[in-house]
């Protein structure tokens, strides 16, 4: 049973059409999300497992779901596109958790939509639990994410470069609005629908600028914040999204729409994955920027709202908030950097500490992951492995000492500083070659075993274990220089 409350389709017609998945006639379970299903509050604790697949493949409905496929539209790689939506997706609807969070639960991969522009509205195996492993990964790192609830094989094949296995990965979310859901309304000056959809948004995700006499301009520096906040975190763990179009921006302020996405292993900030980002424009160092760019695009969408009169006055407003982003961004990072670093107290020497660091963990090219937590290991214990990985004893060592000294004008325990280098240090991420791995195995021999294994890893990240030795080391040279993500759609 599934107590569905469905706000979006109720007090939002007009943004969306109703849509139904497509009926499989052979889902099978891969995965359920036993735990985010009870956080949830669904009391579908005694389901079969063909029971889930039906519901959750779309094949069979559950009472009180009402589907809806979300207009949207969206810049991709600098290009205005004014009706993206979803092509591939439907909300099934919402319920309120435990915690009283209101949630979004929706498919991708469920068949066509009025919106799939002419792609089949599918999604493949590989892709569908590549979401399902990074999402979680990113939640257990302490991220705000988008969650995966089950993924579904369908029993369908579908047709990409080769053919593969079909599936449907039912995503949680606090909500599915993004960037380019304002700017479908904008874009087709609808001011009414805009208004509305800020209003919703506003007593959904902002509930505390309710009352403000500029909600709109409060709007636009509540997202920010939330953005400024999200991107520092990605870049604390080297995580490289990948396609942060406007389109995949979540007004929330939860990473969203993992597509062509990985880790950074050997730390260098031009890195780029994804095989269609050819000129670099989501690089890992280059996200704070694109982020500040996609929140102006945002902030074009409210300046009719923020000051319906004098565009003039509106646009200098807005400004000022989006100049705010660098500031809020930069000191969101540097707080946890300094966590990164052990310490609890900000001095003004920190900003230099960090960049020198990573400066070092950069020449030599070190893995960025293990980087760190090897720098925790140095605290506790002998450690030689940190002068291994960075071949420049004199470097090291001087950069070394002045962080020692840094962390002395604290006068916290080693014990103490090391413990907490380790909860915010991951040692299993999901590495590019054993994620790859996994989904090989569930794509061509239906084995689903490295992919569990892989899950167990990652969503223990700051826990040492015995036999998880592999998730901890970085690629071969030979697998890492030719590694490229594919946008999977
Ligand atoms: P994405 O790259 O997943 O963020 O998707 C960008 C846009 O393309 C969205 O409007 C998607 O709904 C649409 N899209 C992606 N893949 C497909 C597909 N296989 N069939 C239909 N629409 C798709
Ligand atoms: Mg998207």
């Amino acid at each position: 049973m599934i107590s569905f409350d469905n706000t979006y389709a109720r007090e939002l017609t007009g943004f969306y059409a109703p849509y139904a998945p497509q009926a499989f006639p052979s889902p099978a379970l891969l995965r359920w999300n036993a735990d985010l299903a009870e956080e949830l509050g669904l009391s579908l604790a005694g389901v079969s497992a063909e029971q889930l697949a039906r519901w959750f493949s779309g094949s069979e409905l559950p009472d009180g779901a009402q589907p809806i496929a979300q207009a949207y539209a969206g810049h991709q790689f600098g290009n205005f596109v004014p009706q993206l939506g979803d092509g591939r997706a439907l909300l099934l609807g919402e319920v309120v958790d435990r915690h009283g969070r209101r949630r979004d639960i929706a498919f991708k991969g469920s068949g066509a939509t009025p919106f799939s522009r002419g792609g089949d509205g599918k999604a493949a195996v590989g892709p569908v639990l590549r979401e399902y492993v990074v999402g979680e990964a990113m939640h257990a790192l302490g991220i705000p994410t988008t969650r995966a609830l089950a993924a579904v094989a369908t029993g369908e094949p579908v047709r990409r470069e080769r053919t593969l296995p079909g599936a449907v990965l039912t995503r949680v979310a606090a909500s599915h609005i993004r960037v380019g859901t304002f700017q479908y309304f904008a874009v087709r000056g609808d001011l009414e629908k805009l208004r509305r959809l800020a209003d919703y948004v506003i007593a959904r995700h902002y509930p505390e600028i309710g009352n403000d006499a500029d909600r709109y301009l409060s709007l636009l520096r509540a997202v920010a914040g939330r953005q400024a906040s999200l991107i520092a975190q990605w870049m604390h763990v080297g995580f490289i999204h990948g396609v942060m179009n406007t389109d995949n921006m979540a007004i929330s302020g939860e990473t969203i729409d993992y597509g062509p996405c990985a880790f950074m292993e050997a730390y260098d900030s031009a890195t780029v994955f994804s095989s269609i980002d050819r000129g670099g424009r989501y690089a890992y160092g280059r996200q704070p920027a694109i982020a500040q760019w996609n929140l102006a695009r945002f902030a074009e969408t409210l300046l009719p709202l923020i000051d319906e009169g004098e565009q003039d006055r509106a646009v200098e407003r807005a400004t000022e908030v989006l100049q705010q982003f660098a500031a809020v961004f930069a000191e969101a990072w540097l707080a946890g950097m300094r966590r990164k670093l052990g310490l609890t107290t900000a001095a003004d020497e920190d900003r230099a500490l960090v960049d020198d660091w990573l400066a070092l963990i950069q020449k030599h090219g070190a893995d960025y992951t293990l980087a760190w937590r090897r720098l925790a290991d140095t605290v506790d214990q002998d450690a030689p492995s940190l002068h291994e990985m960075l071949a420049d004893p004199g470097e090291l060592s001087a950069w070394l000492a002045r962080w020692r000294r840094r962390l002395a004008t604290e006068s916290q325990a080693p014990a103490d500083v090391a413990a907490a280098m380790r909860k915010v240090n991951p040692l299993y991420i999901p590495r590019n070659q054993r994620v790859e791995e996994a989904l090989a195995a569930a794509t061509d021999d239906g084995d689903l075993r490295p992919f569990e294994r892989l899950l167990e890893a990652v969503t223990r990240p700051f826990e040492e274990r015995p036999g998880y030795e592999i998730f901890a080391e970085p690629a071969a040279v030979e697998f890492a220089s030719c590694f490229r993500t594919f946008c999977g759609t």
